[in-house]
């Protein structure tokens, strides 16, 4: 049965998919952490819809709060009309933002993607400040829309498309691995604040008055880089300083995701505009975006789109979000944090084919390397697609499934679910190691 599925899927959808391109899975049943496909092989799921799962695959809360919407005869799609389920999540939504702008701030609905609330948050920005480009950074991802690719640093997945928009500049974001200025250490984040700032003071490079500057506080898709908190705090002063509203992609990072609810708290800052998707509609497509009221210069009507407000999201992310709070599970993001991130330290040290270990919460990379490559100025060898790409393989078929990301898609992706116990990541992590010497053998 699943080969019939699978050969309908190569011949009729397009090769754009991304994972099941690679690996013949038909996926039957999920529970938590686990999905079982149609033949009854289980595997520990680790990309969790690219860390839309916070709570796992079908989580009794979320269940219910979905089967509570049928039950009542809630309505299922009321454009962006009101229905107290949606004055809740509202609510619920503004009591986890940071204090400084819970009682200042707007919430707009967008269409279920996070790349329509990154577009509504431009947009915004935009027409607030009257500004042209915008900023964003080498490496990001914000989308694969127009707009959103527009702003994404990955230029490789855009070279035949030529220029999508042409007022988006890319500044060097703090890789500290592969440190754009070859220096490394808290070097990387120091010049890249200093040359945003020195960028921005100078008349003659034609981005003095941005209308925004869009930022991942840990990029996901580039690889799992966490910004050096100092130069997140830098990037907000020197913002701030100019008037340039600073939105915060947390549409990976958001909703406990790093270990906090939003990404950001872990500086202490507070950006301009949040854009939120993946885990905030509780595994349901859903996005919006939260800004400072000033910005709120939209008159009725200027950002319209037909699927907002979908209240089998808002009543499953409502569910999400009370769990989240409720049941401590942020701190179990962060302990397990721990136990990943010293496991794959311990790895790292046995294999010199790894050649970083990062994250921030459960937003884990292992960066995989060519050691029989040239070394770059920082001693690092060059990143190894292929290897990661063998890794990966081995992962699935020792039962393991796990994403790649970054440069040359050498960085392994752990993004398990928040409510992952230290037994599931026992064994996810002795499924890694097993599958990386079998790669390596
Ligand atoms: N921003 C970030 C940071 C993302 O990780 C993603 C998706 N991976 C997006 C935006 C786009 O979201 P979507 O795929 O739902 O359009």
């Amino acid at each position: 049965v699943q080969n019939e599925y699978l050969r309908l899927q190569e011949e009729k959808e397009s090769n754009a998919r991304a994972y099941p391109r690679h690996f013949p899975l038909v996926i039957g049943r999920a529970k938590g952490m686990m999905v079982t496909d149609t033949e009854g092989r289980t595997y520990y799921d680790c990309l969790a819809g690219a860390g839309t799962l916070a709570l796992g695959h079908n989580h009794e809360v979320v269940v219910e709060a979905i089967r509570d919407v049928l039950e009542q005869q809630i309505p299922l799609h009321t454009l962006d009309l009101a229905t107290p389920l949606k004055l809740t999540f509202m609510e619920e939504m503004f009591s986890i933002l940071p204090e400084e702008i819970r009682n200042s701030s707007k919430i707009q609905f967008c269409g279920p993607t996070g790349a329509d609330a990154v577009e509504a948050a431009i947009k915004l920005v935009k027409s607030a400040t009257q500004g042209r480009s915008i900023l964003a950074f080498q490496g990001g991802y914000h989308g694969s829309t127009q707009a959103t690719m527009a702003m994404s640093g990955n230029l490789s997945k855009k070279e035949h498309l030529q220029s999508l928009l042409p007022d988006v500049h890319f500044l060097p974001f703090p890789y500290e691995y592969r440190c754009p200025f070859g220096m490394g250490g808290d070097m990387t984040a120091k010049l890249s604040a200093q040359y945003i700032e020195n960028l921005l003071d100078d008349c003659e490079n034609g981005i003095a008055a941005p209308c925004g500057v869009i930022v991942e506080t840990v990029q996901g898709e580039g690889g799992a880089i966490p910004a050096d908190l100092e130069w997140l705090r830098e990037l907000r002063r020197i913002t701030a300083e100019r008037g340039i509203p600073l939105i915060i992609d947390e549409v990976q990072t958001g909703i406990g995701r790093t270990g906090r609810m939003f990404s950001f708290e872990h500086a202490g800052i507070v950006p301009d505009v949040i854009v939120c998707s993946k885990a905030v509609g509780g595994s349901l497509p859903m996005s919006l975006v939260i800004y400072k009221e000033e910005l709120d210069v939209w008159p009725p009507g200027a950002h319209t789109g037909t699927f907002r407000g979908n209240q089998l999201a808002m009543a499953a992310g409502l569910a999400t979000l009370r769990y989240i709070r409720e049941q401590d599970v942020l701190n179990n993001v962060q302990e397990r944090s721990e136990q990943f991130m010293t496991w794959l330290g311990a790895l790292k040290d046995r294999f010199a084919a790894i050649g970083d270990v990062r994250g921030r919460g459960l937003m884990i990379g292992v960066e995989m390397v060519d050691t029989a490559g040239r070394k770059d100025r920082l001693g690092h060898y060059p990143p190894h697609g292929a290897l990661a790409a063998a890794i990966q393989r081995s992962c699935f078929n020792n039962g393991l499934i796990v994403e790649v990301g970054g440069r040359r898609s050498a960085v392994i992706r752990f993004l398990p679910p928040l409510t992952i116990t230290e037994r599931e990541a026992a064994d996810v992590l002795a499924i890694f190691e097993k599958s990386v010497a079998e790669a390596l053998a």
